[in-house]
């Protein structure tokens, strides 16, 4: 029997199958159980920030184990206290900011969801949402969720959510006084690293500001400090109603929250929302010690820096199938000039480097914030080396004129 007998047999079949599986990971580096040794810059999707087996994240979970894991939110612990207070901070919401803690960025976006509600009730039942922006896969976030063809099997969605484009027109256009929430995510992470025109989200500020429209922005794949910024609406300079974050934050750690700004801030009441696991002492142990690495080491700046010249060196790459580079700081997508992005993935892999593929033309990058130089330069070499090899099958797949 293989892992791959094992996995095919009694996991879920909604993931497809396995490409790996690995044992073991430190920093940028995964192993798999033949001892072959991978660079990730897929971070378990934007996910393991500090990189794997951090000392900060090993240190936070075995202290805090044994000291106090969970006690249910009819009680406080002063991680979760500590960990409410650090995310305000960097979100900047000032002293009326409050936090909500889920498990997982789906169970914020359903928090976001729950306010938008409350903010609505009878008077503004529409909810706006960007076209091809992913929220999540649960029944209240696939509503959320732009992609027609991820909501069909589950018909019907719960009713009020339409879609827009990602236009400043589009948004003049659908935005009135019915409207309770619009969600953005800020860069389409899962859509293939797209950016959002220039000045959009300062005119969703504006609009939505104009109309008494919570504008709530997912920072689930953006935030903690990925963009080169704490969270990617602060580029523009704006001040949203709620934000949603988790990946980044847990560092590898399932944790999951709604941030409020201002009025926001005071819609939920007793009894309208919780959870039984969401801001745990061991979860908000783990997320405080890893934000405060996060803050100790620079990583948000780091990643504004090694973004950039991630960015320029993949420009760099003598290769016919890049045919660009999108995203900011270290959440980059690279445009390819052929439909062959799951080949990539695969010839990748064989090389040692776990990279992966959010559509059928974009490579998305979103390695650990810790990158270096050496990691930089080893992700170059073995990019080129899979580029090559897809070329090679190519040129070997359509058969050139023979000369007579
Ligand atoms: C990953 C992601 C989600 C869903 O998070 P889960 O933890 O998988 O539930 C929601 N929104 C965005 C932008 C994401 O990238």
């Amino acid at each position: 029997m293989t892992w791959q007998d094992d996995a095919g047999r009694d996991l879920v079949r909604s993931f497809g199958e396995r490409m790996a599986m690995f044992v073991r990971g430190e920093g940028s580096y995964l192993w798999d159980a033949e001892g072959t040794r991978y660079l990730d810059f897929l971070a378990g999707i934007a996910v393991d920030s500090l990189g794997h087996a951090h000392p900060v994240f090993v240190e936070a979970i075995a202290t805090q184990a044994a000291t106090l894991a969970h006690v249910s939110n009819y009680f406080a612990t002063p991680p979760q206290l500590a960990l409410a207070a650090m995310l305000k901070r960097v979100a900047g919401t000032g002293d009326g900011g409050r936090v909500y803690f889920g498990n997982s960025g789906a169970e914020a976006n359903e928090a976001a969801f729950k306010l938008a509600r409350l903010h609505g009730g009878s008077d503004r039942p529409r909810i706006l949402a960007l076209t091809d922006a992913f929220h999540g896969r649960t029944m209240g976030t696939l509503a959320l969720t732009g992609k027609p063809w991820m909501q069909e099997p589950f018909l019907p969605m719960t009713p009020g959510v339409e879609f827009i484009d990602s236009t400043i027109e589009a948004l003049e256009a659908a935005i009135d006084d019915r409207v309770a929430a619009l969600f953005i995510e800020p860069v389409k992470g899962e859509a293939g690293v797209l950016e959002l025109p220039a000045g959009f989200l300062r005119a969703a500020r504006e609009i939505t500001e104009r109309h008494g429209v919570l504008l709530i922005i997912d920072e689930i794949q953006t935030g903690a400090g990925r963009t080169g910024e704490w969270f990617a609406f602060q580029h523009e300079g704006i001040t949203p109603d709620a934000i949603t974050v988790a990946k980044g934050i847990g560092g590898g750690f399932p944790i999951g929250a709604l941030i409020t700004y201002g009025a926001a801030s005071e819609l939920f009441y007793p009894g309208t929302h919780g959870s039984t696991f969401g801001g745990n002492a061991l979860g908000t142990a783990v997320a405080g010690a890893v934000v405060g690495e996060i803050e100790r080491a620079g990583l948000v700046q780091n990643a504004a820096e090694r973004g950039e010249q991630l960015r320029s060196a993949i420009l760099g790459i003598d290769s016919a199938l890049i045919g660009g580079v999108r995203g900011r700081g270290l959440l980059l997508g690279v445009a390819l000039t052929h439909p062959i992005a799951k080949a990539v993935v695969a010839a990748a892999q064989e090389h040692g480097l776990v990279i992966n593929a959010p559509n059928d033309e974009t490579i998305r990058l979103v390695p650990a914030l810790t990158i270096g130089d050496v990691e930089i330069d080893e992700f170059v070499a073995l990019f080129t080396a899979a580029l090559r090899t897809v070329e090679d099958a190519l040129l070997l797949e359509t058969p050139t004129e023979v000369p007579a």
